[in-house]
């Protein structure tokens, strides 16, 4: 599925050609200008804020800096792979950040704009910074006067937590423009329009994190994990991206330029060649039929999911809607979004998830009800949130139901670990439901189907509860594996550890699936794994005949179902179960593939 080589770089010098290796996550080829994210000024809305607001925004503030905070002891870890004086120099002047993002003078200065002068963060942060950079500048000690522009970019950094505004201004950028940055959020890369962006590469950032599957589902070439990128390279440099091996090339020599171009013509033809299987039902050699649906991250992928055939979308993370703003969606706005999305589909089913939000899916709208925890992962997120906050799930569940009108719905509830958690959603869904048909509004009858993903390994090993509460399964393979693994699936550092292929992985996806057949349930598998045709034969030989992965992905795994015997995949799968090594489960499977051409 993606490349995960272990970080490394091979500069080359000033002015030539330089090569960089990182995490390839989203394939493909993108050549075009380099972007550096990080430079060049930014602007920031300024307005005043209500009395009532102020603890709000004081919030959103310390919020941001928490996370530069983090982000700058992230970049420090990385700093310290650096070879000889680069790593001390850059380790000395990310101190010097950190210095600044705990000093009292600047953290306090801004809070007392936001405070006393009721000025919103963004506009007081760059303020202070403002009047601190002056006195810097104004100072004897040419030492501190070079600082200044450090003072700046700490403000920036700061502004750059609090939203993901700027990046509104990438529709400015030439054509193929390749983003290189520190960091790329969900919701940054949630804005970039592929018709502008030919694909992006990072310092930060793992293989299964959020910003890899939003990149994988527009179809942007990223490589993420590279420690050293940013140095020298300017805004304007042509960049390759390769995110099949990930590669990244700045200033290629005009040779490596022309074998890339020929593999861009190359993978143009592969998929013009793929796109012919669209209308051909997936049923393997011996005649089982399976399922194949698209993920939908964003409304605008309707058309690809149409253009790869997929008979329905599996998993709609409906955190778009959240992202990027700093108010709630209210009830009509997510009806009138579902309802675009359903008509889009022209009958097909469709499986809402309801809000996923936490961990490192962040939405600024939700504010001071996702607080900053110590372990994100671990805390208030996902289901956990929609039922302390109860309105936000009835007026989704509201949303949905009134949606359901429009087209075949189903519902899907993040992060299940007890049947209680779903009871509790049944009955607000019901009780919902009674309100709607009370003010005589159109509804499904019989209500959607309520089911659970299946990622919390304590859901995976209590499945038979579960399946008596829920009425479908679909297993997140990337939950589940970060959690049963103890890997961030974010985290660049152990993505080389992120292993789905681990038998205690397997195990649990069998341990579901086989609960899901013996209650009769339907049971999907949503996780990234789905997408990538290295674990398709695994998969159904399991049990599971239900897949749901990207568009770009569909009609690949299609072939590979076209192509393999089921009989041969199930016994596969039996002796794959049998083993105890993820290494030797890797060969097995690899071997199985090799064997279907
Ligand atoms: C998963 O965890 O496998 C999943 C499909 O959900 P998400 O990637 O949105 O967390
Ligand atoms: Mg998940």
């Amino acid at each position: 599925m993606t490349s995960s080589k272990k970080t490394e770089s091979k500069g080359r010098g000033k002015g030539g050609e330089r090569g960089f290796e990182g995490l390839g996550v989203s394939p493909g080829i993108a050549i075009g200008p380099a972007h550096l994210r990080e430079s060049g000024e930014i602007t920031v809305p300024e307005y005043q804020i209500a009395a009532s607001r102020v603890k709000a925004e004081l919030a959103r503030f310390r919020d941001a800096v928490s996370r530069a905070v983090r982000q700058v002891g992230k970049l420090k870890g990385k700093a310290l792979s650096f070879h000889g004086s680069a790593a001390e120099e850059l380790g000395y002047l990310l101190d010097a950040h950190l210095q600044m993002l705990n000093s009292s003078r600047l953290i306090g200065g801004i809070a007392t704009r936001i405070g006393d002068d009721r000025r919103n963060a963004e506009a007081a942060v760059m303020a202070e910074i403002a009047t601190i950079a002056q006195d810097f500048a104004a100072m004897e000690d040419p030492y501190l006067r070079t600082r200044v522009q450090e003072v700046r970019e700490v403000g920036r950094r700061i502004v750059r937590c609090l939203s993901a505004d700027e990046l509104a201004s990438f529709s400015q950028l030439p054509r193929n423009s390749i983003i290189l940055a520190e960091d790329i959020s969900p919701a940054d890369t949630a804005l970039m329009d592929p018709q502008i962006i030919g694909g992006f590469a990072t310092v930060l950032g793992g293989a299964e994190g959020h910003t890899a599957i939003m990149a994988r589902s527009l179809g942007l070439p990223a490589v993420l994990g590279i420690a050293d990128l940013i140095g020298d390279i300017q805004s304007g440099d042509t960049v390759i991206v390769d995110g099949s091996n990930g590669r990244v090339f700045v200033n290629p020599t005009e040779r490596r330029l022309a074998t890339y171009q020929r593999r861009v013509k190359e993978m143009a033809r592969e998929i013009r060649s793929l796109a012919r299987l669209r209308d051909v039902a997936p049923i393997t050699r011996d005649g089982e039929e399976v399922v194949l649906q698209a993920n939908l991250e964003l409304p605008r992928e309707i058309a690809q999911a149409s253009a790869a055939g997929a008979q329905g979308i599996g998993l709609l993370r409906t955190e778009f809607l959240y992202m990027n703003r700093q108010d709630l969606p209210d009830e009509d706005e997510q009806y009138n979004a579902l309802v675009e999305i359903l008509t889009g589909l022209k009958g097909l089913p469709v499986t809402i998830r309801t809000l996923d939000v936490g961990g490192e899916k962040l939405a600024t709208s939700l504010g001071e009800r996702l607080p900053e925890s110590v372990n994100p992962a671990l805390g208030l997120r996902a289901i956990r949130l929609s039922l302390k906050e109860r309105e936000l799930l009835d007026t989704q569940l509201s949303a949905i139901l009134r949606a359901s009108a429009h087209g075949p719905v189903r519902i899907l509830l993040p992060m299940i670990s007890t049947p209680w958690e779903v009871k509790e959603v049944r009955k607000a869904l019901l009780k919902v439901a009674q309100d709607l048909q009370r003010r005589g509004t159109k509804i499904a009858d019989p209500l959607p189907p309520l089911g659970v993903m299946i990622e919390v390994p304590g859901a995976a090993l209590a499945a038979d509860a579960l399946a008596k509460a829920a009425d479908f399964f679909a297993i997140g393979t990337n939950d589940l594996t970060m959690y049963t693994l103890a890997i961030d699936r974010g985290e660049e550092q152990v993505a080389h550890l992120f292993n789905p292929l681990h038998p205690a992985v397997l195990r649990l996806i069998q341990f579901s699936v086989e609960a899901a057949l013996r209650a009769r349930i339907p049971v999907s598998v949503c996780g990234e794994i789905a997408g990538d045709p290295r674990y398709t034969a695994l998969l159904l030989g399991l049990g599971v005949r239900d897949l749901s992965m990207t568009s770009s992905a569909l009609l690949r795994v299609k072939s590979r179902i076209l192509s393999l015997d089921m009989q041969a995949a199930t016994q596969r799968a039996h002796i794959i179960m049998d083993q105890a090594d993820a290494g030797r489960i890797a060969t097995l499977l690899d071997d199985f593939n090799e064997t279907l051409g």
